[in-house]
């Protein structure tokens, strides 16, 4: 079946039949091509229903998922977002369909080259390969900042780094159970949601011991 069909399927039956929204996420998830992010030898698994392997033991996130963490950030079009967990890229080509600019760090070098391979038609997206724990101070701060990787707690330099009125979405959890949370910074203060339960690999960082 043709990828044009494979992937108008998935947004009607993995995205807006479990409730996703925004147009502009269901749009830019019907124009990117998610075959271009998967390994050569997974491209006939692109538009299925789960995460798919991309080497150095990392998935690319399932479409739902992905959709689910997008919408969360509610972007208009002018917002500067930091994406930490690069991977394949995907997430961050979507990212840049529905804001500004993209920002996104990842830890290992082999998807850092996988991910800028995916990504050379976006002119609106800078991978960093760096330990994401720390956020990308440079650049901050960030209206949103999703994080594609498991951690217990957010990390105080994303709280710091997203601007007033700002969203972060991470999976807050250990290995076995987490919960996908959107943290909102207003007037100072934060506002917590939780989302849902969920399934990332985990957040590896040098400075954080914490591997519960
Ligand atoms: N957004 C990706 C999903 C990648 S999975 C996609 O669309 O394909 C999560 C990624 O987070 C993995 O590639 C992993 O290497 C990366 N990661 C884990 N800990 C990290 C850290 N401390 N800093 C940066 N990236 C990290």
């Amino acid at each position: 079946m043709g990828k044009v069909i494979l992937r108008r399927r998935m947004v009607e039956e993995q995205l807006i039949a479990r409730g996703i929204r925004d147009e502009r996420v269901l749009d830019a998830m019907s124009r990117i091509p998610r075959e271009e992010f998967v390994p050569k030898n997974l491209v006939s698994s692109a538009y299925e229903d789960c995460p798919l392997p991309i080497g150095e033991g990392q998935t690319i996130s399932q479409p739902y998922i992905v959709a689910l963490m997008v919408e969360k950030l509610e972007l208009k079009g002018d917002e500067k977002v930091l994406e930490i967990g690069a991977g394949s890229g995907y997430q961050a080509a979507i990212l840049a369909s529905l804001c500004r600019k993209v920002y996104t760090v990842e830890r290992i070098s082999s998807l850092v080259k996988f991910a800028a391979e995916n990504l050379t038609r976006f002119d609106n997206i800078i991978i960093k390969e760096a330990d994401g724990y720390s956020g990308l101070r440079e650049f901050s701060p960030y209206q949103g900042i999703v994080v594609a990787c498991a951690i217990s707690a957010p990390p105080r330099m994303l709280i710091e780094q997203l601007d007033e009125g700002g969203r972060l979405v991470i999976p807050l959890g250990n290995r076995f159970s987490q919960e996908l949370t959107v943290i909102k910074k207003k007037k100072g203060r934060l506002k917590t949601e939780k989302v849902c339960g969920c399934v990332f690999v985990p957040l590896v960082t040098g400075e954080n011991s914490d591997r519960s």
